[in-house]
């Protein structure tokens, strides 16, 4: 059967069932917030050199790479890492691509009938650009406060961003904002994305995050299947 499709219906059907990897890959040396401490991954027995197995050591913050904040990043008492209803990131989500090259505003954002509930996940000019290097880009597109106010009122379950922090590096208390509006909300955040490869539109999403015991935040994979 599949030989009599077309070539561009067989394209369509492969593009259906094909999940797209979102996450950035975790790596020695890769970038990480400025005031941190460096990501390390080394392999400390190496089946090439002789050992009898493979094995990795690995130091990182738990902010590193593509991950989930918890409330409790933020908010005294807040739900941990590992509270998390398991369907949190799981199941329809929606791509929206933001032009702005400064921040998310709520401007934009008006226009696209945001709707409570709903997983977003913004696609700005971060994935196509910060990534290429391992230094921290510190003018990426972040989320505004009064984005974020905006999310809030609407109710979104998750939002995520591509880049390691929703707030600006350069407004410390957008920072704090962004965080505290969306976390005291029950709304989960997934940050360090890479949605280069997807275009705007609806998928289905999975990004579960590791299961950190009493954790601020959790390392995850994250998957997109267009529907
Ligand atoms: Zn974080």
């Amino acid at each position: 059967m599949a030989e009599k499709l077309s070539n561009s219906s067989r394209q369509e059907r492969v593009n259906k069932s094909q999940w797209i990897d979102i996450s950035i890959p975790l790596r020695h040396a890769m970038v990480h917030w400025p005031t941190d401490g460096p990501t390390l991954v080394r392999r400390i027995l190496d089946v090439d050199k002789g050992d009898k197995v493979t094995m990795s050591e690995m130091t990182m913050i738990s902010h590193t790479g593509t991950h989930m904040d918890a409330p409790l990043h933020f908010i005294y008492g807040g739900k941990t890492i590992d509270e998390m209803p398991l369907d949190t990131a799981i199941g329809l989500s929606r791509v929206i691509e933001i032009k702005d090259t400064e921040s998310v505003k709520k401007e934009e954002l008006a226009s696209f009938n945001i709707q409570r509930g709903e997983r977003i996940l913004f696609k700005t000019r971060n994935s196509d650009r910060v990534y290429r290097t391992d230094e921290f880009v510190d003018d990426y597109v972040y989320i505004s406060t009064d984005a974020a106010r905006f999310l809030a009122e609407k109710g979104v379950r998750v939002i995520g961003l591509d880049y390691i922090s929703i707030g600006s590096y350069k407004l410390e208390s957008n920072v704090k904002d962004t965080h505290e509006t969306l976390l005291s909300r029950g709304i989960w955040i997934i940050e360090g994305l890479n949605l280069s490869g997807v275009e705007a539109g609806n998928y289905e999403l999975i990004c579960l995050p590791i299961k950190l015991e009493k954790g601020d935040a959790g390392l995850a994979r994250a998957i997109l299947r267009p529907i």
